[in-house]
Formats: structure tokens, sequence, C-alpha cells
């Protein structure tokens, strides 16, 4: 303990303004807190305080702290451990002490403490207190550190369903990444580049390191270049390549690779990301090979048998068939579904006017015009498919579809990012399909630590 009084005095001191942001001691407590720490200089105290934290206690709470999704509510549970941890019980009540803390005679306050464990408590939970400030400081440093990276962080941030300040933002991201097993994301976030192009597209937020090392050695390899892939596009819009997003994978608390900057989209319009099943219905429905888009459209028996090239070929052949096909079925049902709709609505508006003039006949016959206009409506099954699209998409995303697919990517780029550079493909994924998705898994980065 020999010196350690003089120290335990400084961050007590940070510590007690922690502890009153916790609610947990009253703003005022700072000064008499010294008054008792000081005091272990005499002697007095000395003896019923306890070690600082130890090395492995302080690693122990700072992971705590770093994992937790609000870390000042985590910070009683942690004290507690801590002391059970050596040996005490711990009163809470005591650490309520603001009537014993801004006590104005000081023998008096250390009289009033009711055991050695209270005041023990105490100076434990200034340490412990300590330990969630420094993380605090730490995330301000590395959000300082982060530079033109905080740019997607703040766009993240600032989407309708998130709506938060940056700095918290990131660290709820970083907090996230820390559940998932990277306790310093900083070690992935210092690799991202942030200009740099793949296949002659600039990657929009940058990409790790290690995505562009691949990517580029597949862009040596294949003659493929993205930036003519939308020549034949009905809209000739530039493709775009989107790399860092830190963010979470759409409707789920799973962080999305793209926050390790471990994932690129490619030209995101024309390369659908498909999870809902009422849509892959209607995608089965109207294809001629019934592809079913929540498993692979390819039997995973003659995967085990075939060259895996070849099963990806059939695979992207089946898919872009069926691509095809959707957009086909689309340009027709258009119109169609337009036709049927308009009949229903001038049939409304008939109705509306012959109620207006009280000519029964008229408004008889109005009525059934109407009527059979419903069913007419209703009854085209294609029709209803095309509604229950325009419901459950952007329209955005059907105007894309009606215009190109859903599938543009050229099969030689998705093969030579697969199978020479190992980075996976979304368009393979087993339940829900993105096509516009490549990505590597946190492991798959040498050096990196996890
Ligand atoms: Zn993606």
């Amino acid at each position: 303990m020999n010196g350690d009084a003089g120290a335990a005095l400084n961050t007590g001191a940070l510590g007690t303004t922690a502890l009153s942001d916790a609610g947990v001691l009253d703003g005022d407590a700072l000064d008499n807190t010294t008054e008792i720490v000081s005091r272990s200089d005499a002697g007095v105290v000395k003896p019923l305080l306890g070690d600082p934290l130890s090395n492995r206690e302080r690693t122990t709470l700072e992971d705590r702290f770093a994992r937790a999704d609000s870390p000042w509510d985590e910070f009683i549970d942690a004290l507690l451990a801590t002391a059970h941890a050596r040996g005490f019980s711990l009163n809470l009540r005591s650490l309520t002490v603001d009537v014993i803390l801004t006590d104005p005679e000081p023998d008096a306050t250390m009289s009033r403490f009711g055991s050695a464990d209270d005041l023990r408590a105490l100076y434990l939970a200034l340490h412990v207190a300590d330990v969630l400030r420094e993380l605090d400081l730490r995330i301000e440093r590395e959000w300082e550190e982060l530079g033109p990276l905080q740019e997607p962080f703040r766009a993240q941030a600032a989407e309708p369903d998130v709506r938060m300040e940056p700095l918290p933002y990131f660290r709820r991201i970083r907090t996230k990444m820390h559940q998932q097993g990277t306790p310093d994301p900083m070690r992935y976030w210092r690799e991202i580049e942030t200009d740099v192009k793949i296949f002659g597209v600039r990657v929009r937020n940058g990409v790790h390191r290690e995505l562009v090392r691949r990517l580029k050695a597949a862009t040596e390899k294949s003659p493929s270049d993205l930036t003519s892939l939308n020549k034949d596009a009905s809209l000739n819009e530039d493709t775009t390549v989107v790399g860092f997003q830190p963010r979470t994978i759409k409707d789920k608390e799973q962080l999305s690779n793209h926050a390790w900057g471990l994932a690129i989209d490619v030209d995101a319009p024309w390369n659908a990301y498909i999870t809902q099943r009422g849509v892959m219905d209607v995608i089965k429905r109207h294809t001629t090979d019934h592809v079913d888009l929540s498993k692979d459209p390819i039997d995973d028996r003659l995967g085990a048998r075939q060259d895996r090239e070849a099963v990806l070929e059939r695979r992207y052949e089946t898919l872009k068939k069926a691509s095809y096909e959707l957009k086909v079925w689309l340009a027709e049902v258009e119109p169609m579904e337009g036709k049927l709709f308009d009949a229903v609505q001038r049939a409304a508006d008939e109705l509306q006017l012959a109620k207006g003039t009280k000519d029964q006949a008229r408004i008889t016959q109005a009525q059934l015009t109407y009527e059979q206009a419903r069913k007419d409506y209703e009854a085209d099954k294609g029709v209803a498919d095309y509604t229950y699209l325009r419901t459950h998409l952007s329209g955005e995303d059907l105007m894309n579809w009606t215009r190109e697919g859903f599938l543009n990517l050229p099969l030689d780029v998705i093969k030579m990012i697969k199978f020479k550079e190992g980075v996976s493909w979304g368009g393979e994924y087993e339940r829900i399909k993105d096509f516009m998705h490549f990505e590597l898994a946190p492991s798959q980065v040498p050096d990196a630590s996890r």
C-alpha cells in the first residue's frame, strides 16, 4: 500500500464525480471523500481500505463495461462482483452516504460509517468508477482517431430507424463488436482504406485492407470491369460499390460484416437483397423452374459430386433465368393490374355519381358494375401477386426489378472473387439472398486480434 494512498486520492476524486453521475453519491461528497482517503496517510483509515484494483480485476471490469449495453447500469453489479471476489459483502445503502459525507465534522463522519466493509466498499467503488471513466475517455479518443471514418457513423446514426447522436452510436456499435467477439474494433477500423477502387469503381466509405488485397487480386485475374456493367441497363446509372457500414443486418440485432469493413455491396439497385418469404413465393410462382429463393436452387447432393465452380455456374444460370423471367412477368402484369385497377376506380366514381342522381335503376346498375370490377381485380392471381409485391417492396425496388430483374452481376466476376480469393457471395446464402453482397469473416483477416 505504501505510496498508493496519494494515488488513490487523485483517482478517487475522479471516481467520486463518476459516482455522483451515476446517482450513487452526492456531488458535494468530493471534498469529504478526499478528507477520508487522505486520512489514510495518517494511518487512520488506511488499514481499512484494502488494495486498489489488481490488473486482473481491472481487466475483468474493463471487459465487463465494454460489452455492456448501458455500462452505468452495470456499475453496481460490477462493484458487488468485485467485492464478492475479495471476500466481503457490501451493503449498498452505505454507499448512498450523502448525509455522512456532507457532515461538517470529519471525525463524526468516520464514526458514522457502519463498518469497515462500508469504507472498503466506498474505496472500491471509487476505483471501479475510474475504470468506467477511463473507458469513456478511451472511446472518445478512438472517436477522434477515426477521422474521415466518422462520416459513415454519422450517416448511420442519422438513419430514420436509429436517430442517435454520432458518439453514442459509435459506442453502441463498439459494444456490439465486443459482444460479437471483437473486443478491440479499432484493430479493424484502422485498417480501412478510404480511397480505393475495385473493378474500376471507387468504393464508398472505404473497405478493409485485407478485402482490398483480395479484390485487387481478383481484378488482376479477371478482365471484367464493373464500370461497363450498366451499359445495357435502361437506366444508365453508374455502378456503385459500398464498403464500410457500421450497422446491424437489416431487421436484426447482429452486426453486418460491413461493420468490420469486410463486405462490399456491388450495384445495389440491380442486385437485390431478398428476405421476405412472401416475396420469394411470388417469384417461385412466376418463374418456369419455380425457383425458391429460400433454398439453394441447385440440388446440394450434386454439389458434393461435382466441381464447385460448375455448381456455381448452374446456380447462377438458374438465378439469372429467374431474374429475367420475373422481369418479363412484371412488365406484363403491371399494365394488366393498372387496367383492372382503373376499372374499379371508374366503377366507384360512377357509383358515386349515380347515388347523387337518386335514379334507382342507375344506382343498381352502377353497384353491379362496381362489384364485378372488384371481383375481376381480386380474382386475377397474377394481379394479386403484383399487388403483394407493390405493398411489400419499396417502389424503387419494384421499378428496378421491372426494368432489369434482380441480378445483373456477371458470372465471371462472382467466380473470380469467390474461388480465387475466398470471399463469400450473398447470392449463395441459404435462407435469404443478398445478390449485391460479398464478404470476408473477421476470422479470415490475418494477424487481427480478436
Ligand atoms: Zn452488404
